[in-house]
């Protein structure tokens, strides 16, 4: 077999931002500061009793709005006629004030993606991508309004961080999604002989931000999810996946949580040498780290770990690579994981291409050669800028 040449991660059109030491800068604070308005899906089931004690009205007032929002997605007092009239839209208003406001949405030719675009409060833009296939629906959802991560081949990288999303804003993205599917507007085949309403039944944080970034927000939002309706989304964690770069002590911090999550580290390379200018992270925890705190994650869960991994043409994709994940994996047992290739989907100013179907086949079989049950992931979304890393939230 002839060498394969090593690109190098080099961006072209975006200038990477660097820290004073001439690293890939990493950004663990908020650029910008400003708080969206407190929402019942921010508080826990005590809290939203408490608020409404507070407003001086019967606890159970709380459950009557959480089960408007959360059951009927709605957000609107007109629909809320259990409650008094009097003072009504007032009350509404300061339980559910309006968070998400949609800009766009794209939809696929064949209907069964919807990319929604978001405006915050504060003019902050989002977006979360709707997905169905057979058998289930999955929703797309975004942590932070932009990302500090500064990965070179995600879109969401190249702007830098804005600021972390609110638990409620969080969850708005699944109610505002579960609307759309009761309205109608999310097509594609529904499986054959289900009846009854539908709605998203699995969560992905692969929208935009790093979610283990905004840890406390992330665990309230999952818990509000996790909560059984009508106080919240009865959604079960196993649908639930949590992507990281690989925030070592976060990803210990989530497995300490004990709920039965599904965790997927993007590693995108099995080498540090790499690793370190794909994932700028890497600069602060290492791939055996990041390893480490996946295969613990398998140990206090139980929930078989993904590997995401970026196939990049020339980049990360030689065998040897392949290999060299293959054993790392091994080393640390058999059965608690399993690869995830994806081919690299374009964004703005990169040079680099998606792996040829060639490499990417040489590479999975090299993986399940080694014993490593490897899935490709498909691109969905890609025709309408919607698939992973390519969410950038622009107007235009
Ligand atoms: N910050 C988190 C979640 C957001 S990205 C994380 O990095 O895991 C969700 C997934 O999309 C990650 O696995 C990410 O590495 C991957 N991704 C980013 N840019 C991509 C691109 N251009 N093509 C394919 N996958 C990409």
């Amino acid at each position: 077999m002839t060498d394969r040449p090593q690109v190098r991660p080099k961006a072209e059109g975006w200038q990477q931002q660097k820290d004073a030491s001439g690293k890939p800068l990493l950004q663990f604070t908020e650029v910008k500061k400003s708080k969206p308005p407190v929402h019942l899906a921010d508080l826990s089931v005590a809290e939203r009793a408490e608020w409404a004690k507070e407003l001086g009205l019967p606890g159970f007032r709380a459950k009557q709005i959480s089960t408007h929002y959360f059951t009927h997605y709605t957000s609107d007092p007109e629909q809320m006629t259990d409650l008094p009239q009097a003072g009504r839209a007032e009350l509404v208003q300061k339980a559910l004030p309006k968070l998400l406001t949609e800009v766009r949405r794209l939809t696929t030719d064949n209907g069964d993606t919807i990319k929604f675009l978001w405006k915050l409060h504060d003019g902050a833009l989002v977006e979360s991508v709707l997905m169905r296939y057979p058998g289930r629906i999955t929703l797309c959802v975004s942590s932070q309004a932009g990302c500090g991560m500064n990965c070179p081949f995600c879109a969401t990288g190249q702007a830098g961080l804005t600021r972390n999303m609110s638990a409620a804003e969080i969850v708005d993205q699944i109610v505002q999604a579960n609307k759309a599917i009761a309205n109608g507007e999310l097509g594609g085949k529904r499986k054959e002989n289900s009846e009854g309403p539908e709605r998203v039944s699995n969560i992905v944080f692969m929208g935009m931000g790093e979610p283990l970034a905004n840890y406390n927000k992330l665990m309230t939002a999952i818990r509000t999810m996790l909560e059984p309706q009508p106080d919240g989304l009865g959604m079960s964690a196993r649908n639930i996946t949590v992507s990281t770069v690989g925030l070592v002590p976060a990803i210990k911090k989530l497995s300490e949580e004990k709920l039965p999550v599904t965790f997927a580290l993007s590693l995108h390379a099995p080498d540090d040498e790499l690793r370190d200018e794909l994932i700028p992270v890497n600069s602060r925890w290492k791939v055996d780290e990041a390893l480490d705190a996946a295969r613990s994650y398998f140990d206090a869960t139980g929930r078989r770990v993904s590997i995401e991994y970026a196939l990049i043409k020339d980049m990360n994709d030689h065998p040897w690579r392949a290999e060299l994940l293959a054993k790392k994996l091994n080393e640390r047992g058999k059965g608690w994981v399993h690869v995830n290739p994806i081919p690299l989907n374009p964004t703005p100013g990169s040079i680099w291409t998606a792996s040829t179907k060639q490499a990417t086949n040489e590479f999975i079989y090299r993986l399940e050669a080694a014993g490593i049950p490897t899935t490709l992931r498909d691109t969905r979304g890609k025709e309408i800028d919607g698939a992973c890393g390519q969410l950038a939230a622009a107007t235009d």
